[in-house]
């Protein structure tokens, strides 16, 4: 073998190494989810070898008989999984939609009002990202932290003040529904638009189980498609408004996006039709699974944020460990047990303390499609606590009992292998 050869099979070996890690883990990053294998055969096609610029049928390129046929037939699955009269689903990520919806809602110099980052905001909500590549002006929303959601009435006064351009809800960290519909109104009074970043909760969206923000006001909801909602990582976005729809398709092509990750396109068709099929149940439970992890570790003497008001209604669960030795301390000691979450600020943090941060975010989305249930969350609040407060290990018990949930849920090809490493061979 040439040394070039043996490069090439070590990052094999390396890729195959991380898969079996995978397996043996309880995967509860709330970002995160796996795709099934009929979306992974459509990633691994020669689609992702291809460029299709433009629209179905007007395309600048030869050769997209069937990326045409595919793209139409990806976006009416989302029009109707979404209930929108609009879909585009050629952005690249979620930031590139959220870039995509302000080119379509504003221009550089206006006033976007959106979450701070401690509070949950993303950092393309932010002037560090995409809204600062777009130069907005970014004020925030007033943010209620027993509540862990906006302040309706004091946001309503701020708007008056402020003036923005449009505001833009939706968070990355997002226990609760935002109050679009009760913001629709002093929007509406200083003439702002409303755009929704659903990146997070896509999949409760989808399933049903979340709320429908076109229906409550938003004119455009921005998405990437990977965190609830299991697709191929991409963005996506959704307008009811005709007037906004060749606004936002030409935003992203040839405003943000070149070429857009065919295979990609292929892999979300087919994670639609799954979650049309599938995601009335799947997002249920994912709720239903984050509300009796939250319970379990409230019950074993954490301090799991909003126990007045249920927890959580996503699939999130936020728990305040100052008292645990913070926020990288516990994640670590969290994923040398094969317990994977992220460390994550929270409201009375600054900044500058992202590195230490109070939090620790858990999405249960992923551990619902391996089949896990309300009865595996207390067995993980449980480890949780043994590595967290007793300072015991657990990694060969999480080990044993990843064993018992190794297939993919809610997928048309039952039984299948949630990790499995797909060879092609020699
Ligand atoms: C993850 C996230 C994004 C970014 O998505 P990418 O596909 O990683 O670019 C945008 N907005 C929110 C709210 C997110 O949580």
């Amino acid at each position: 073998m040439s040394k070039n050869a043996e490069v090439a099979e070590n990052i094999r070996t390396i890729v195959k190494a991380h898969h079996q890690w995978m397996d043996e883990c309880l995967p509860l990053i709330a970002s995160e989810n796996v795709t099934s294998h009929a979306v992974r055969e459509m990633m691994a096609t020669d689609l992702s070898h291809r460029y299709a610029e433009g629209q179905p049928g007007e395309r600048y390129y030869q050769g997209c008989t069937y990326i045409d046929e595919i793209e139409k037939l990806t976006k009416k699955l989302g029009r109707q999984l979404f209930n929108a009269k609009h879909v585009n689903v050629q952005a690249t990520s979620g930031v590139v939609a959220n870039l995509a919806a302000y080119t379509a809602l504003g221009r550089s110099g206006d006033t976007m009002m959106s979450l701070h980052v401690p509070d949950g905001g993303h950092i393309s909500h932010s002037r560090i990202s995409a809204a600062g590549v777009m130069d907005l002006k970014v004020k925030n929303f007033i943010f209620d932290p027993r509540e862990m959601n906006i302040d309706v009435d004091a946001t309503q006064k701020a708007i008056l003040v402020e003036k923005p351009k449009f505001l833009y809800f939706g968070g990355s960290v997002f226990l609760f529904p935002h109050p679009v519909s009760e913001l629709r109104a002093a929007a509406d009074e200083v003439g702002a638009s409303i755009g929704y970043d659903a990146a997070h909760v896509l999949g409760l969206i989808a399933g049903g189980q979340f709320q429908k923000p076109l229906k409550e006001g938003a004119d455009i909801m921005a998405s990437s498609r990977h965190k609830t909602f299991p697709g191929p990582q991409g963005g996506i976005l959704f307008t009811d408004s005709d007037r906004l729809k060749e606004k936002i398709d030409n935003a992203v092509f040839p405003g943000v996006v070149s070429n857009h990750h065919l295979h990609h396109l292929a892999g979300l068709a087919v994670a639609l039709a799954e979650m049309l099929e599938f995601g009335e149940d799947y997002a249920a439970q994912t709720i239903a699974n984050a509300k009796a992890l939250a319970e379990a570790l409230y019950e074993r003497g954490f301090e799991v944020l909003c126990e007045h008001k249920g927890f959580t209604e996503s699939h999130q669960v936020l728990v305040d460990v100052t008292h645990h030795g913070k926020g990288t301390r516990v994640a670590k000691a969290l994923e040398e047990n094969n317990i994977i979450i992220n460390k994550n600020l929270l409201s009375w943090d600054r900044l500058d303390k992202s590195v230490d941060p109070s939090g620790i975010r858990i999405g249960t989305q992923e551990l619902t499609r391996l089949g896990m249930c309300e009865g595996e969350m207390e067995v993980i609040a449980e480890f949780i606590k043994n590595v967290v407060i007793d300072d015991k290990s657990v990694k060969q018990e999480v080990i044993d009992f990843r064993r018992d949930f190794t297939t993919l849920n809610f997928s048309f090809t039952k039984g299948q292998k949630a990790y499995e490493y797909i060879e092609f061979g020699d």
